[in-house]
């Protein structure tokens, strides 16, 4: 029955390894129900292979020249490129989204690779002179040894390319732990990324769930983990790896507003709106999944619910395709569940977009564009992020209300504000309590010369993703102050005080 699935190998020390693991976990098409793969769970003695690899490697590669690593990743950029038509192919088979939002998350991706490649610009100490006669201080940043990373499955090509590309490039070994959902896009960008010439043994991957991800966390040799996913795991992964003596980053759950002022340009944001409550079908952790209007913006529901009618649901593949299936039938089943929660704690369900009719794919794991109105704090809808394409909207009166509201909200992920005063927009950005902040741009995920963020629920630990501050995530500082004697140096004989 499953002879004739191909399966989703591990990489270890160079090779791409068939897992000797009894457990496996299908690959599954969102829009047909197609069995593409089987993904392996590691076993422990396959990822304990995987951090020894990339151990071994560390020792070269850590010394290896800025430029020689640096140039990897400028033929990698390239082979990207190169490949886009096929990435996006094999990501909208396994995870769902239209092919042209694949493509979106192969080059978002790219970016930090272009930027990974001029690294030689960002791990640079820094050095005083004469901190004392004769004496120098100056800074240099290592790389730690083996890093791991663990990421979701709703972006499996761009968030293993923030991880894997700035590790290697600073001079670390890699061992990643894709989603097992969906593994095969993550998996074709390391192949390439072996092409470009990263050595045998500095990046890995292994793959499972649970139990790998809990093997990475107490694992000696592992130095530093990056995590991206849900704030529950996420603040296990934070927990258990920090106190195993790690360095953590934690990028987790969101619940996205939108403030809507009434001076906004009305037919721009609508357009904004829909676009980013509903795009990926809601599953991006930068979906507006709550909007709050402010005054006479209330008034604006019809409109927005006649602009969400407008968008196709489709499979991914099929031209002109607004929103694509959720990734699983079990995710599915949650949303639809929320929303019967929705009608049921009292939001008017002013949009229903349960079982559409999506012909040639009736087996697919379609929800349309739903919205409800009256959405309160205390509703199942508002206080779960839903992760599929629900809105809901919220009223406010004033700027300084809808301001409060999005501060009471346990995640701080990202939000935005939609308006033509310069004054509410500053007010805005002073007072909002989230990492990621858009005056009129509706998904402000930062470009890769600054670095992805968050506050409360939606973060753990201090230094982001990419940017700079991966750079510092990445490294060990050591700070070394040093004199050198010469002939005309005077001997001061000994001194036990500490020097004034
Ligand atoms: P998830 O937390 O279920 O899975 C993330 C990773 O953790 C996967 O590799 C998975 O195998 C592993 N995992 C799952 N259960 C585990 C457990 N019990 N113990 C240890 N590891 C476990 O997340 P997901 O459903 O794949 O992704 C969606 C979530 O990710 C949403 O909450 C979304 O907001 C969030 N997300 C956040 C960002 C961000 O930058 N803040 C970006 C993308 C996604």
């Amino acid at each position: 029955m499953t002879a004739n699935i191909p399966t989703v190998k591990l990489l270890i020390n160079g090779q791409f390894v068939e897992s000797k693991s009894t457990q496996w976990r299908p690959v599954v098409n969102p829009a047909t129900q197609e069995v593409l793969a089987r993904v392996p769970f590691a076993t422990p003695d396959e990822i304990n292979a995987a951090i020894a690899s990339g151990k071994e490697a560390f020792k070269t590669w850590r010394k290896t020249a800025i430029g020689a690593r640096a140039r990897i990743f400028l033929k990698y950029q390239q082979l990207i490129r190169e490949n886009m038509a096929e990435l996006a192919a094999i990501l909208t088979a396994e995870q769902g989204k239209t092919l042209p939002d694949a493509e979106g998350d192969v080059f978002r991706g790219l970016e930090v690779v272009e930027h990974a490649a001029g690294i030689g610009n960002l791990q640079l100490g820094e050095l005083a002179n004469n901190v004392a006669g004769g004496v120098d201080t100056y800074t240099l940043l290592q790389p730690l040894g083996v890093c791991a990373g663990i990421t979701p499955f709703n972006f499996p090509a761009m968030i293993p390319l923030w991880m894997f590309p700035m590790a290697i490039a600073t001079g670390n070994t890699f061992v990643l732990k894709p989603s097992e959902q969906d593994p095969m896009v993550t998996m074709r960008l390391c192949e390439l990324a072996l092409q470009a010439g990263i050595p045998p043994g500095v990046l890995n991957v292994v793959h499972g769930g649970e139990d790998a991800v809990n093997a990475l966390c107490d694992h000696p040799d592992i130095k530093a983990i990056s995590f991206v996913g849900s704030t529950k795991v996420g603040t296990h992964v934070y927990n258990r790896a920090s106190l195993n003596g790690k360095r953590v980053q934690c990028m987790m759950g969101a619940k996205n507003h939108a403030i809507v002022m009434p001076d906004a340009n009305k037919e721009q944001t609508l357009n904004a709106i829909a676009g980013a409550a509903f795009g990926a079908a809601g599953q991006r952790c930068m979906a507006l999944s709550v909007v709050v209007l402010v005054g006479e913006a209330r008034q604006w529901v019809d409109e927005l619910t006649e602009k969400a009618k407008t968008l196709k649901v489709n499979a991914g593949t099929e031209k002109g395709t607004d929103v694509g299936p959720l990734v699983s039938c079990a995710a599915r089943e949650r949303v639809e569940g929320l929303i019967e929660r929705g009608v049921a704690e009292g939001a008017t369900l002013v949009l229903d977009g349960r079982q559409p009719q999506v012909p040639g794919y009736e087996q697919g794991n379609f929800v349309g564009p739903t919205i409800f109105n009256g959405v309160q704090p205390g509703m199942s809808i508002y206080d779960q992020e839903i992760f599929g394409p629900v809105l809901c909207l919220a009223g406010a009166a004033t700027l300084d209300e809808a301001i409060e509201l999005i501060n009471r909200n346990p995640n701080g992920n990202g939000t935005a504000i939609f308006t033509q005063s310069g004054a509410a927009a500053r007010k805005f950005q002073e007072d909002i309590d989230v990492g990621q902040i858009g005056i009129n741009v509706p998904i402000p995920v930062p470009v890769p010369i600054f670095s992805f963020t968050g506050s409360r629920a939606s973060k753990l630990g201090d230094l982001g993703p990419y940017g700079k501050q991966v750079v510092m995530f990445y490294t060990q500082t050591k700070t070394i102050t040093s004199r050198w004697f010469d002939d005309s140096t005077v001997s001061q004989g000994v001194n036990t005080t500490i020097s004034l």
